[in-house]
């Protein structure tokens, strides 16, 4: 048998296994057509008007183009999306699971079912993806792991397991994280997480305003040595220009929060460039939250606000009593002073050409899965930069943070993980709130949250 035939025969019997193999995993092998609307990619191209979709049975996308040139495929279902945009499903990259009830932080809420429960609720709100920054436990991996084998139905997750707390120091979740006192101790939790699995490593450099100690630089270089000796990145929690500094000299992956002391200045900025140091996230509408209790937050009576809030949570944060406590900090005056000055380094860094990602820093007590990603989102058109820019943050550019190939951008052999919207978020980013459906992995998630059911 000549050699040709043989390749034919063998190339034969690949396609039937890989056939069969594609077939097995589909559950649905029309696939979804998508067609007749704007598409917003993710990546910086401009937006194509009357375009089509093609998401295969396995839950990716198969084509995307023009609708004049779709060509939908026998037994597809075709979905008419005139009038809508298609943006990729935002990604968070500064989250907290299941650590609060909104009412109170408490580590016996940390289950798998409060995980679900809040993975649904970032899906719900357009969150298809989201890092978790340091407050899990080791049993994330298995609800992780389950998802990179399938299809996931709520928001993937990316994790660093513990984050690394220094003893009697800022950070971490009471009842989770192992607080360390030396570097050799910060190294060997390091390598904990690492065996475990994490997808990078956390860590505080913080002193909460003068009120705790914060990590020394022996520790922090500790961790940050340990995370590359597995080929992990170092991500930072830090306030301080100093801080951020050092840590950068440290050689530090990123930073998970914008600094806030003061303006970040071109020593910085070419060093985070230079090395290729990531703003991870700013965490905008975290500085926001600070202060907007202080009084009745204008979105307390926003239907897209509520539909996730308990109504326990809600009677709270309308108290004047509570309002009262929260103006009452000693720092209050201060936060709207810490918002802006990340607004104005976020825009530094950005003019700087250093890498930025997009997050929020949502979980804890009064920061609001879902919703705040919206409010971030809006912080940053707020900044300055134009509604694009802002998705791009939160999609494309995220998911090279998470070094997520497959992720953040619209494109061909990427997830289906993408929102509806009914209006244009181009146009004004408030819009990108009109969601009409979100889908993961090529499936529509549900959007009726059951605010309050089945919660204590
Ligand atoms: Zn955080």
């Amino acid at each position: 048998m000549p050699a040709s035939r043989l390749s034919n025969l063998f190339g034969l019997l690949l396609a039937l296994v890989l056939g069969a193999c594609s077939t097995a995993e589909a559950d649905e092998p029309g696939g979804t057509v998508l067609t007749n609307f704007t598409l917003i990619d993710g990546t910086e191209r401009p937006p194509v008007p009357d375009a089509a979709m093609i998401i295969g049975g396995d839950g990716r996308i198969a084509w995307v183009g023009p609708a004049t040139q779709l060509q939908a495929p026998a037994g597809s279902e075709t979905i008419d999306l005139a009038g809508q945009y298609v943006i990729p499903g935002l990604i968070d990259l500064h989250v907290h699971l299941a650590i609060s009830d909104g009412l109170a932080t408490d580590p016996a809420l940390l289950t798998p079912e409060n995980i679900e429960r809040d993975l649904r609720t970032y899906a719900a709100y357009g969150v298809t993806a989201v890092q978790v920054m340091g407050t899990d436990r080791d049993d994330i991996y298995a609800i992780r792991d389950a998802q990179r084998t399938g299809r996931p139905e709520s928001a993937r997750i990316f994790t660093s397991g513990q984050g690394i707390v220094f003893e009697g120091g800022y950070g971490g979740a009471p009842g989770v994280n192992r607080p360390v006192s030396t570097p050799e101790e910060a190294a060997a939790e390091v390598d904990r997480q690492a065996a475990n699995g994490a997808d990078f490593i956390k860590f505080w450099v913080d002193d909460e305003l003068g009120t705790m100690p914060a990590m020394p630089p022996e520790i922090s270089a500790a961790v940050i040595e340990a995370a590359h000796r597995h080929g992990l990145r170092a991500i930072a929690h830090i306030f301080y220009l100093e801080d951020a500094k050092r840590l950068v000299e440290q050689g530090v992956d990123g930073l998970a929060h914008g600094v806030r002391d003061r303006p970040v200045d071109a020593e910085l900025i070419e060093a985070m460039r230079d090395r290729g140091t990531w703003q991870v996230a700013e965490t905008l509408s975290r500085e926001a939250s600070m202060f907007a209790y202080g009084e009745p937050a204008p979105f307390l009576g926003d239907p897209f606000f509520t539909r996730s809030v308990r109504p326990e949570v809600l009677a709270r944060l309308r108290s004047p009593e509570h309002q009262a406590r929260i103006a009452s900090n000693p720092h209050f005056h201060d936060f709207p002073r810490f918002l802006e000055m990340a607004k104005t380094n976020l825009r530094r860094l950005a003019d700087g050409g250093v890498r930025i990602g997009f997050g929020t820093d949502s979980g804890p007590i009064s920061r609001f899965p879902g919703y705040f990603a919206h409010w971030e989102l809006q912080q940053l058109v707020d900044a300055g930069f134009t509604p694009a820019e802002a998705i791009r943050m939160a999609t494309g550019q995220a998911a090279e943070f998470l070094r997520a190939e497959d992720l953040g951008t619209l494109e061909p052999g990427h997830w289906a993980d993408l929102v509806v919207l009914e209006a244009d978020p181009l146009a004004d980013i408030s819009n990108s709130r009109t969601i009409r459906s979100v889908y993961i992995a090529g499936r529509p998630v549900p959007l009726d949250l059951n605010r309050g059911a089945g919660e204590g």
